[in-house]
């Protein structure tokens, strides 16, 4: 069955000019982009995306890091698309990604690691809704 998954490409990946090959690489693994934005996550926006991790000794450097710089959003369709997506970013640390995977290819470290990926059906609708209106969605 068709579904969504929702993705970031990360600052530094942005900032390298990574952003049109990483795109590329997950038109060609068979998503369809319906949504897509460059945007400037502010502190705030930043720290309620990743608000799950709050607790985590990582939190106040993550925030800072995904607003950083801008972003890339976007809304990914595909049969089974979270699972698949996941496989096709890789581990978060990159140095144990998967040869072949996004990461593998493109994370600095495991906290500049090029991509985010949705963990859940619903994650991924709560992150598309987070990012995007139904009018931005084609
Ligand atoms: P994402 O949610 O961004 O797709 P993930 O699901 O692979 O990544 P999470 O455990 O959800 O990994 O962590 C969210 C993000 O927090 C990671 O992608 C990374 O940028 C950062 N992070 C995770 N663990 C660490 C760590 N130990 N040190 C620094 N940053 C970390
Ligand atoms: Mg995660």
């Amino acid at each position: 069955m068709s579904n969504l998954t929702f993705t970031m490409v990360k600052p530094e990946a942005v900032e390298a000019g990574n952003a049109g090959a990483i795109l590329n690489k997950i038109e060609k693994s068979g998503f369809r982009i319906v949504a897509l934005k460059k945007v400037l996550l502010t502190k705030e926006r930043a720290g309620e995306f990743y608000e799950v991790h709050k607790e985590r000794p990582f939190y106040a450097e993550l925030v800072d890091y995904m607003s950083s710089g801008p972003i890339i959003a976007a809304l990914l369709e595909k049969d089974n698309a979270v699972l698949d997506f996941r496989e096709l970013i890789g581990a978060t640390d990159p140095s144990v990604a998967a040869k072949g995977t996004i990461r593998a290819e493109f994370a600095e470290s495991k906290a500049k690691n090029a991509v985010h990926g949705s963990d859940s059906d619903d994650n991924a609708n709560i992150e598309a809704d987070f990012h995007f209106t139904n009018g931005e969605r084609f």
